[in-house]
């Protein structure tokens, strides 16, 4: 009777876990702790810190922590004997750029903000068609070719489109205002926080995108010598054809102008050598940086990022710890493991693609690369859920890393694998939007680890407090097994034959 009731256990328990734990792994994994994982990301999402934005001195404290941890670990140094791999950006900032209209002169981010990348060499002075809401229909009759044009807006609609399309017309430059004061002040902040931190780039821009002025309808008034009024009126009345066309042409003079610095910043890397298979490295990134203080506002100004990516952080530093120690104990991986924290990421994976662009270590010789971004959080769709993970990417270059991942979860973590992003065509495209993709990009097989979009995804309120650290301990160590598994098998993970 017992035999029998334990045999049937044994083949239920079967169907769930289809391979017996290794206990040496289970002893490595069990070390990943919730007060470690808590510790550290204390400190990485500090107020100190400052939001960790690229190239700031919170980066570099960040930085410094995480290069002492893999120092004390034992880790190698691997740049030429240092923990960072410097990354110098490009910092294109507002110049100076104004518009002159009537007698006044308006400043950049006052009453006008330019978004576009084009130094126009002094003053340029246009006459100003008006092309009312800027749609097909508006720019019938008109012509713009080499003129400035003035769009005006209401509500949702994308600036951005509407001087594309103003653009093709053949448009030199593009004013776009709102007719709705309290609206038009809103876009006008908008452009401003957006823009003012200016954006970083690994090269420097040779693009010379003619871009657009946001103006406040007082300035549009001046552009075009009328009110605003009697713009708007033109438009409502354009079902009678023409009357568009026939609003007396404005004139405009600006300037656009900009300032492009340099700014350093560091992927932080800490090496683990393998046994005998130490030429193979698997690698595991998770970004560092955040996106910084707020500019302005009220009460908490801090974005301090502890989900983004604070919690892919501290694993990456838990994973470092766990397989050091493996090491130390005689029971070091197989293949070597590099421990990457990489900066950039905010500003467009840029960390990431300089490290694949630069790799410390060969491309061909490196095996897979397990990314962790947002991790220590769960989404409203998973509200009341189990322990889960979204899974993004392990089938797209091999479906042997794949399986692996499957069954690695299912030995030791159990979590529900949700498979939603995974989609190449997902509309959040989140298959190309965390640094794995630069490693997909050169045919390395990825797996990326990710929680899901929340309500305080890039805001001050992504803190400490809101992780849920024993959720942010079973995700680490499921990253943790999968990493122990691709390290010790004998045959590589590679990317399935196209
Ligand atoms: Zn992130």
């Amino acid at each position: 009777m017992k035999l029998k009731f334990s045999a049937f256990a044994w083949l239920f328990l079967g169907s769930v876990s289809l391979f017996a734990q290794d206990q040496v792994a289970k002893k490595y994994g069990d070390l990943i702790t919730t007060t470690d994982l808590k510790e550290n990301l204390t400190i990485i999402a500090s107020d100190a810190l400052e939001g960790r934005e690229t190239g700031t001195r919170g980066q570099k404290m960040a930085a410094a922590f995480i290069a002492a941890h893999f120092q004390e670990l034992g880790l190698a140094a691997p740049v030429n004997g240092s923990n960072y791999q410097t990354v110098e950006f490009f910092k294109s900032l507002p110049g100076e750029s104004y518009i002159k209209a009537g007698n006044n002169t308006y400043k950049n981010f006052e009453t006008i903000a330019y978004s576009g990348s084009m130094d126009s060499n002094g003053e340029v002075t246009l006459p100003v068609v008006f092309a009312g809401k800027g749609s097909a229909e508006d720019y019938a009759g008109l012509s713009v070719e080499g003129k400035a044009v003035l769009i005006l807006i209401s509500g949702e609609a994308s600036p951005r489109r509407l001087a594309t399309v103003a653009r093709e017309k053949g448009a030199k430059m593009v004013l776009v205002a709102n007719a709705d004061a309290a609206e038009a002040k809103s876009l006008l902040d908008q452009y401003k926080m957006f823009l003012s931190s200016g954006s970083l780039s690994l090269k420097q821009s040779t693009s010379t995108n003619a871009g657009m002025f946001i103006i406040t309808p007082e300035v549009a008034e001046k552009v075009m010598n009328t009110t605003i009024d009697k713009l708007t009126k033109t438009i409502a009345a354009d079902a009678k054809k023409g009357s568009i066309a026939k609003v007396k042409p404005g004139s405009v003079t600006y300037k656009t102008a900009l300032k492009v610095e340099t700014v350093k910043s560091e992927n932080v890397l800490g090496f683990l050598e393998g046994s005998d298979k130490k030429d193979e490295v698997v690698v595991i990134t998770a970004h560092y940086d955040h996106i910084g203080k707020r500019k302005s506002g009220e009460g908490d100004l801090i974005n301090n990022g502890a989900d983004d990516d604070g919690s892919g952080t501290v694993s990456v530093l838990q994973l470092a710890k766990v397989f050091a120690q493996a090491k130390k104990d005689g029971k070091g991986p197989r293949r070597s493991i590099l421990f990457m924290t990489v900066t950039g990421e905010e500003k467009g994976l840029l960390g990431s693609e300089y490290y694949s662009e630069n790799p410390v270590y060969p491309l061909d010789k490196t095996v897979v690369n397990l990314n962790i971004d947002m991790v220590g959080r769960r989404d409203p769709e998973h509200k009341d859920s189990a322990p889960y993970v979204y899974v993004i990417g392990a089938d797209k270059l091999s479906s042997e890393l794949h399986r692996l991942s499957e069954e690695t979860n299912k030995t030791y973590t159990n979590l529900i694998f949700d498979y939603t992003y995974n989609d190449e065509n997902h509309p959040t495209n989140l298959y190309r939007r965390s640094d794995h993709w630069n490693f997909a990009k050169k045919n390395i097989p990825i797996i990326f680890y990710f929680d899901g979009i929340h309500e305080d995804y890039h805001k001050p309120s992504d803190e400490v407090s809101k992780i849920e650290f024993d959720l942010l301990q079973k995700r680490a160590q499921c990253v943790f097994y999968t990493a122990w598994e691709i390290a010790n098998r004998d045959q590589r993970i590679v990317p399935d034959a196209k």
